[in-house]
């Protein structure tokens, strides 16, 4: 059964709608797995969080999240981010409110994959950025594989062992995910930062042991027109369209 990876929506419905879509005509219907960072930077938090909702998602919490509940101090973010924490927690329904204060850090799902928003060492704040990291988490999950996500960059990584395997790839193009333990991070739906302004996320078959990366093209200007009717920061308007 494959399974849709998403990551850091960040309040965008337009680049949520267009990856579900996106998944069912995949064929891949269940009900998708988020690693968190669901509100922050975008317009749309109580439609996002009524979308998962309705698709039965399985979802830890991402610092965005705890910050719009209060549960982070704001003074930890940069002044972008605390400006869109400060205006999510202001819009936010007392139902949404529940629903993210309720999330979990960590999942661990059927013994296979263990789902954080960070690491798994600090889901809240560590950025998996290099294999050193990734190599010190491993001692951290107890499955073969991490799914995570906050950087907002796709990845792959294989470990035999000890020994990391950073694997290349093409979106729409299946990789083999076969080795004693994988990470993963499905990039970012809703604010990719790697250059490509597209939705980014994954899907993975848990049995066959193969990951497929996505793009998915949706129409950017939606969000950004809701971000200024929202007064939302104008940088993050602007970063949206470059994906960056
Ligand atoms: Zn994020």
């Amino acid at each position: 059964m494959r399974v849709a990876i998403l990551s850091d929506i960040h309040a965008n419905l337009a680049a949520l709608e267009a990856v579900l879509a996106d998944a069912r005509l995949q064929g891949v219907d269940s009900p998708p797995w988020v690693l968190g960072d669901i509100v922050g930077y975008g317009p749309d938090p109580d439609e996002v969080i009524e979308a998962l909702r309705a698709s039965d998602a399985l979802a830890v919490a991402g610092n965005h999240d705890l910050a719009a509940v209060g549960a982070l101090p704001l003074a930890e973010f940069n002044a972008l981010a605390a400006a869109a924490a400060a205006w999510t927690a202001g819009v936010l329904k007392p139902d949404s409110q529940k629903y993210l204060q309720a999330l979990p850090l960590k999942i661990e799902k059927a013994a296979t994959c263990t789902l954080v928003h960070g690491s798994p060492r600090n889901p809240e704040w560590e950025y998996l950025t290099h294999i050193d990291g990734l190599v010190e988490n491993l001692a951290h999950f107890d499955t073969p594989g991490c799914l995570y996500g906050h950087t907002h960059v796709p990845v792959l990584v294989l470990f035999d062992g000890a020994e990391p395997r950073v694997i290349e790839y093409k979106p729409g193009t299946p990789l083999r995910c076969d080795a004693d333990r994988f990470y993963l991070n499905p990039g970012s739906v809703g604010q990719p930062r790697d250059g490509d302004r597209r939705a980014s996320y994954a899907l993975l078959d848990l049995q066959a042991r193969d990951v497929e990366f996505r793009r998915v093209d949706y129409k950017v200007e939606i969000t950004q027109q809701r971000m200024k009717m929202a007064r939302l920061p104008q940088p993050l308007v602007h970063r949206l369209a470059l994906g960056r």
